[in-house]
């Protein structure tokens, strides 16, 4: 990136990373203070701080450092970035890789002195697209109007009353009834996701994967009806979006993930019609279904974008379950199905991948790798993806569809991403194992937010939800906190209709089988599989899981290294 500086006002300028020779060309301009948010050894060749404050100081120019990554950017460092801004007597220019974290400290720096509007307008002009800051811009503000005034304080705060909100607070409860815990969930309706591929696939109707919120809440459990903006771990506060701001002793994210059907261009325009359907949305799932039964042959087009995504394997079951009915319905022949996946391989786990290739061959599937779908137009019914060549060059393919089943690229929700509690990439920065917070100890998170690299899946949080309510109950209790996560999820396969592969592995693919290998081998289809995922899993979902009765789910308790307890 060669050497930029971008103006923001008469006081403030901010710029790509820099070395000794811009120092003085930077001196020449009038520049008097320089700022450093950049942590040393982001990338190699990149000056350390130590020797551009030399150099600066050498030019008769202050040098402060405040290094920042995009994702820890606390109230703390908007305060001092604001405070050196200040004092300084005459024009200041801060640098990081892009210029865009020194922008983002500005802006909310901001909050108490223009409109979000205009902030925003002014980082434009500058070169920077900060909109995703808008909700915090607006949250500084707003904490500073009420002058911290929480409405209220409760001992645990858990966002996001989904699948595994609902089941850390029962499992909470289960633990130590009469809790103080308020659960903030904007959503009427609680669902059951893994029923969707069976929604799509004709086996499920839809209302059976949906229940009011208000009748799966756990009773004694206070429920904030109300969307959460922001974090304010400093303070321990949550903000919401009417203004209000919640605090809390201990504080659980459980938000999910959001699906981006935005960055597919033209896809929201055309989703629900035109042969464009896709199993992550419960109004969509029943369209799948139709579009399949409809099907009187041609192409049948199947995406999945890049990873992470909450059930990897839900992309490829639907294309299963599809051309299982196909064939069954004699039109598979005329039928040409397609698997384009942004992946490099059809299942990250090894050990299922032989009996996937089976059923790609059985069902005549052509597999498209590292192929991504960036563009879809309904009324020609034809799909752009971008694919790679040899030389790193990125080239666009059209594809004709008549049938398309596209599972949204998908990520951390913005106002976590934004947030003081993200890691580098967006998820709420937790230990893979405890699931604590790296750095704010009141903090946990369960679910699809959480940084744990294991598979997002309703399995996981199954699995999850008992160990943060064990170790919040510890910490509760002053005691070292002993309860592990291994990893554990499960991506039930249906690569037939009455047969599926129960995949299950915890980190590192190793494989966690729960049932004997002569019951359930979860590298072969089995009928058995099919029946628990059929019959058993809604019920344990809505009768164990979210009542905190843990049958499978107990968690593993390890003693602390240096006590032995
Ligand atoms: P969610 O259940 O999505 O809950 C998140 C909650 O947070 C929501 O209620 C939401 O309203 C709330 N929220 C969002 N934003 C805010 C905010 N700003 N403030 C407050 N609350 C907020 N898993 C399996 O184990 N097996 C399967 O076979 C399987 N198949 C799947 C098939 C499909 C098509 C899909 C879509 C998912 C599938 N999954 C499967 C994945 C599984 O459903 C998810 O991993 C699981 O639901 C994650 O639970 P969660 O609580 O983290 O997220």
């Amino acid at each position: 990136m060669s050497f930029q500086v971008n103006k923001i006002n008469d006081r403030l300028s901010v710029a790509t990373q820099l070395n000794a020779r811009e120092l003085q060309a930077l001196k020449e301009q009038g520049f008097k203070t320089i700022i450093n948010n950049r942590p040393d050894d982001e990338e190699t060749g990149q000056p350390r701080s130590a020797t551009l404050s030399e150099d600066a100081k050498q030019l008769g120019l202050a040098y402060f450092e405040l290094p920042v990554t995009g994702a820890n950017i606390t109230d703390a460092h908007v305060e001092q970035f604001d405070n050196i801004v200040e004092n300084q007597n005459g024009p200041v220019l801060a640098f990081c890789r892009s210029g865009t974290r020194c922008a983002t400290l500005w802006a909310l720096s901001e909050a108490d002195n223009a409109t979000t509007d205009s902030i925003l307008k002014q980082a434009q002009q500058a070169g920077y697209d900060l909109s995703a800051l808008k909700p915090r811009i607006d949250q500084r503000r707003e904490a500073t109007a009420a002058n911290i005034a929480y409405s209220v304080t409760h001992d645990i705060v858990i966002v996001g009353g989904g699948s595994a909100g609902l089941a850390t607070a029962a499992s909470l409860l289960k633990r130590q009834a009469g809790l103080d815990i308020a659960i903030i969930e904007p959503s009427e309706n609680n669902y059951y996701q893994p029923g969707w591929t069976m929604v799509g696939g004709g086996i499920f109707p839809a209302e059976k994967t949906r229940r009011k919120t208000q009748n799966v809440m756990p009773r004694s459990a206070k429920w904030i009806r109300n969307k959460v903006i922001g974090f304010d771990p400093d303070r321990n506060a949550v903000l919401l979006e009417d203004g209000q701001q919640v605090g809390y002793k201990r504080l659980v994210v459980a938000a999910g993930l959001q699906l981006d059907f935005e960055k597919i261009e033209g896809l929201s325009e055309t989703l629900g019609k035109n042969g464009v359907t896709t199993n992550y949305q419960y109004h969509l799932a029943p369209y799948t279904w139709q579009l399949i039964r409809r099907f009187k042959g041609g192409t049948a087009i199947f995406t999945q974008p890049p990873m992470p995504i909450k059930c990897a394997g839900a992309p490829q079951k639907v294309m299963y379950m599809a051309a299982d009915y196909w064939r069954d319905n004699k039109i598979l022949k005329g039928t040409n199905i397609l698997f384009c996946s942004s992946g490099a391989v059809i299942f990250g786990v090894k050990a299922y991948v032989p009996t996937l290739m089976k059923y790609v061959g059985k069902y005549n599937i052509g597999l498209n790798f590292e192929e991504n779908l960036v563009a879809v137009d309904g009324t020609s019914q034809t799909a752009w993806f971008e694919r790679k060549d040899e030389n790193d060059k990125v080239h666009r393919v059209s594809r004709k569809f008549d049938m398309l089943h596209v599972t949204p690229p998908q990520s951390a929700p913005d106002f976590i991403k934004m947030s003081p509690l993200a890691n580098q990439e967006g998820w709420v920065d937790v230990d893979p194992t405890t699931l604590r917070h790296q750095r704010y100890e009141n903090i946990y998170a369960v679910g699809d937010c959480g940084s744990m690299p294991n598979a997002k899946t309703m399995a996981a949080a199954r699995k999850q939800a008992p160990v943060v309510a064990e170790n919040l109950i510890t910490d509760r209790g002053g005691k070292h906190i002993n309860a592990h996560y291994d990893g554990y999820g499960s991506c039930p396969l249906t690569v037939e209709r009455g047969k599926i592969a129960l995949t299950e592995f915890g980190y590192e693919g190793k494989l966690l089988p729960t049932f004997p290998k002569w019951l359930i081998d979860g590298t072969k289809p089995s009928r058995l599989a099919w029946w628990l995922k059929v019959k058993i899993m809604p019920f344990v979902y809505w009768s164990l899981m979210l009542k905190g009765r843990e049958w499978l789910a107990k968690p593993q308790l390890k003693p602390d290294p240096k006590t032995g307890l």
